[in-house]
C-alpha cells in the first residue's frame, strides 16, 4: 500500500521540487499525528516507526533533499534543528536519542522533500546499516 516503505530508497525525481504525500500532510489533505507545528515547520509521527519515538520534521517551504540545500537554506536548516531538539525534549528522550536525513538512493530516501528523522526511546546501535 501507499503507506509501506520500501527498504530501498527511490530514485530522486527527474524534476525536482514536485509535491510529495508531506505536501498532503502540510495542507491538511491527508491526515498526521502532528506533534509540533509553527509557521515555517511542522512535525509529525512516522507512520511506520522504528523506535517506539519516531518522528519526522519537515520544512513547510519544501527542498527535496540535502543534496540540493543553497545558502539561502541556512536559516530554516537551523530552525530545524532547534525545533528538533525541542520536539525531543518534550518527548522525554533524556537518554539519548538521533537526527538522521536519508539523502538520495543510496542514503535511502523514499520521500523528496527533505526530512529530519527524530528516533528515539530505545538504545540505538552503530552504524547504521
Ligand atoms: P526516508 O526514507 O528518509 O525518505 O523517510 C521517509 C519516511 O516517511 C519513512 O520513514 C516513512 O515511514 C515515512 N512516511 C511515508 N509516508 C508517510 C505518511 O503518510 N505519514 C507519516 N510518515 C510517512
Amino acid at each position: 500500500t501507499r503507506l509501506l516503505r520500501s527498504e530501498e530508497g527511490k530514485e530522486p525525481p527527474k524534476t525536482p521540487g514536485g509535491d510529495t504525500i508531506f505536501g498532503k500532510i502540510i495542507r491538511k489533505e491527508i491526515k498526521a499525528d502532528v506533534v509540533y507545528e509553527d509557521d515555517l515547520c511542522l512535525a509529525f509521527r512516522d507512520v511506520s516507526p522504528q523506535a517506539p519515538t519516531h518522528i519526522l520534521m519537515i520544512p513547510k517551504n519544501p527542498v527535496d533533499r540535502l543534496a540540493n540545500l543553497t545558502p539561502q537554506h541556512k536559516d530554516i536548516m537551523g530552525h530545524l534543528m532547534v525545533k528538533a531538539s525541542e520536539v525531543a525534549k518534550k518527548e522525554n528522550l533524556d537518554g539519548g536519542y538521533r537526527l538522521v536525513i536519508n539523502d538520495g538512493k543510496d542514503g535511502c530516501q523514499s520521500v523528496y522533500h527533505l526530512h529530519i528523522h527524530i528516533i528515539g526511546g530505545r538504545k540505538l546501535s552503530w552504524p547504521p546499516g
